[in-house]
């Protein structure tokens, strides 16, 4: 081969598994990322994703942020910048967390290109190989995917109609250290969880908090959604409550929009060091251009307001997809009742395989989430995840009639072959 032919060869190098890092192993594409590629055709009612809806954000007045800061300030937003993150935009993600209740200094916030980001620094600086993080049963995916591919091990934690229990919290402390492992962080998502819409109640938060600080465990809160609530405003923040042992992360995402890829650490002041440091290896700074996107945003706009609009639109579509469960799924299915946030954990009878019953809800043209994605361990498989966020309320309906007739289908299918055998 030419030197030419071989510098323009797209064929794979040879031996390309043992030329990787070890770590590589783990990583694998998620479960719902294949999904979207079949969710996202027209003809499917996709409640599968995640996705704000952001038909609710007015985008010539976005359009005018944006115009306005290129002008006034585009030697600036399209620079470099800092690698904590831009100082203005802290001290506003600080006004942001007080609505939660916490007060906290600018100084102790790193900024990220969205909490995901967050989520991998920390686990970079926390994680070696078998470390056990604790986890809610179930769990956001994304966090798990992280996780496993710093090689920790994921350990889920009991919940309930409350989320996680703290009885079950402090017993799971106890199981796995007698086998000697190392606890490094419990991850938790108290307000609107993905994937079960749950709410964590303040005496809980409390509760796990003092668990967690006796046992020298940190607390990663992560709360994406605390600003989604529909009928009251979520309980304060558990970082409100504890400045020392809790790493709090946000995100404008679901506030704002996610496109623009800004969230953030409020972090213990001991860990904010090694975290800049890590970001910086990672991405040198974040874009300024988006930070001062938000900036302005936030200073100019009634963003408040914005949030509100956001809320009224996601509850319309809550109520709808209550409604069309009632309507359309089997009397032994059960539900959570989300009071924010953008999802509804459905727990089946547990013959049913919701990984196997996929296929025939996308010939029925509706998709969900098969449940085992929230698991680090296959469990879940008589369970899965809806989103009403992203679907009209009329594409809602139809997709839970659609998806509700066929599990009643798997269920008489069972039940005639059992009746059979
Ligand atoms: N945490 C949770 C619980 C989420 O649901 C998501 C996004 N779906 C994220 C973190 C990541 O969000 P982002 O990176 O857009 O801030």
């Amino acid at each position: 081969m030419s030197d030419i032919t071989q510098r323009f060869s797209t064929g794979a190098p040879q031996n390309l598994e043992e030329r990787f890092a070890s770590r590589a192993a783990h990583m694998k594409p998620s479960e719902i990322r294949s999904l979207f590629a079949v969710a996202s055709r027209p003809e499917i009612v996709s409640l599968a994703g995640g996705m704000p809806n952001l038909s609710a954000l007015p985008m010539g007045m976005m359009a005018d942020v944006v115009d306005n800061l290129i002008r006034n300030n585009g030697q600036e937003a399209l620079q470099y910048g800092n690698g904590q993150g831009h100082p203005k935009l802290r001290e506003q993600i600080c006004e942001v967390m007080a609505l939660e209740g916490i007060r906290a200094n600018p100084d102790d916030v790193l900024v990220t290109t969205g909490s995901q980001q967050a989520l991998d620094l920390i686990s970079r600086i926390f994680l070696d190989p078998q470390d056990v993080v604790l986890v809610e049963a179930p769990s956001y995916v994304g966090a798990l995917g992280t996780f496993h591919q710093y090689e920790a091990s994921v350990v889920h934690v009991e919940t309930d109609e409350d989320g996680l229990v703290p009885t079950a919290l402090a017993e799971a402390i106890k199981t796995v250290r007698a086998t000697g492992r190392k606890i490094k962080f419990l991850y938790t998502i108290p307000n609107y969880q993905n994937p079960s819409g749950v709410l964590l109640p303040a005496s809980r938060r409390t509760e796990i908090l003092s668990i967690c600080r006796e046992a020298g465990i940190f607390v990663v809160e992560d709360n994406p959604y605390g600003l989604l609530g529909f009928d009251k405003p979520s309980p304060n923040a558990m970082r409100a409550e504890d400045s020392e042992n809790v790493i709090y992360l946000g995100s404008f995402s679901k506030t704002i929009a996610p496109g623009l890829r800004v969230g953030w650490a409020l972090v213990p002041p001991s860990l904010k060091e090694k975290l800049v440091i890590a970001s910086e290896s990672s991405i040198l700074c974040p874009s300024n251009f988006t930070q001062l996107t938000i900036s302005s945003y936030l200073a100019n706009q009634p963003w408040r307001d914005q949030i509100a609009s956001f809320c009224e639109l996601y509850k319309e579509r809550r109520d709808v997809m209550l409604e069309s469960l009632d309507e359309y799924f089997p009397a032994t299915a059960k539900w959570t009742k989300p009071g924010g946030g953008f999802y509804v954990w459905v727990t089946l009878p547990p013959e049913i395989d919701t990984t196997a019953l996929m296929p025939k809800a996308i010939v029925a043209k509706v998709a969900y989430v098969p449940g085992t994605a929230f698991y680090a361990d296959g469990f879940g498989s008589w369970s899965l995840r809806l989103s009403y966020c992203y679907p009209t309320p009329e594409r809602i309906r139809e997709g839970v009639k659609a998806l509700g007739g066929v599990i009643k289908q798997e269920m008489a299918n069972r039940k005639g072959f059992e009746l059979k055998g």
